[in-house]
């Protein structure tokens, strides 16, 4: 472990963007970030992009982070209070920070701000790099659902997915392609016309007091998702407009 996400997920989301810039700043990597809506992180060629998001609901900072038996992460409030221990979205960008220093040349990476008061980053991102988007992206990873089985696409694109993708998608075992609610890449998959998947990230109960992690779970998240990326390949994958 590279990082360390006890820590991360005490941060809040500005300390978080700050912890995000100075790390991958080392790298050589084109990096665009406009503070309060996203960073992106770019190779210098056509890539599949990587998302996750900086903020929690309620933007709840736990006080304190305890590993119950070496499972789960659950969070506590100064007065000894379980609350949301924030692994929406600090377990994605965890991963991605863990993939970073060994895959920035060969993946896009996008953190964005705000996903859980309306995906407000991505849907600024659209509009600011809308012709960006469409030259660079192959297709989207976002690292933000609940759970350890699920790929998630979203229900609105349903008739515009990629066959070829849902098809290598229902071949990714042991997950199961299932439609999700809203997250950032349904805008960012809209804009630029490509497709997308949203996959488990090991939390359950987000959004409450009761939220936990699943610890090996996560643990094996960066390894899943390169295999995700493998198994899909580095090709595009477009929308069927
Ligand atoms: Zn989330």
């Amino acid at each position: 472990m590279k990082h360390d996400i006890e820590k991360i997920y005490t941060l809040t989301q500005q300390e978080l963007h700050d912890y995000v810039i100075d790390y991958i700043s080392q790298f050589n990597e084109e990096i665009i970030s406009i503070e309060s809506f996203f960073i992106i992180s770019a190779p210098k060629q056509k890539a599949p992009y990587l998302v996750a998001h900086l903020d929690t609901k309620y933007d709840v900072t736990p006080y304190e982070v305890v590993l119950v038996n070496n499972k789960k992460y659950e969070a506590y409030d100064k007065n000894g209070y379980r609350c949301i221990l924030g692994a929406d979205d600090r377990n994605g960008v965890w991963t991605m920070l863990e993939l970073y220093e060994q895959y920035h040349d060969k993946l896009g990476f996008i953190f964005t701000w705000n996903e859980e008061k309306g995906c407000v980053g991505a849907r600024n991102l659209v509009v600011q790099y809308h012709p960006f988007l469409k030259e660079n992206i192959s297709y989207y990873v976002q690292i933000d659902r609940r759970g350890t089985k699920d790929l998630a696409y979203y229900s609105t694109y349903d008739i515009l997915m990629n066959q070829n993708f849902r098809l290598k998608l229902e071949d990714f075992h042991p997950y199961r392609v299932v439609p999700g609610t809203s997250t950032d890449v349904k805008y960012l998959s809209a804009c630029a016309k490509v497709s997308s998947i949203n996959i488990s990230a090991g939390y359950h109960y987000e959004h409450t007091t009761s939220e936990y992690c699943e610890y090996e779970y996560l643990l094996n998240l960066p390894n899943t998702v390169i295999d995700l990326i493998n198994h899909l390949g580095y090709k595009d994958y477009p929308l069927n407009y």
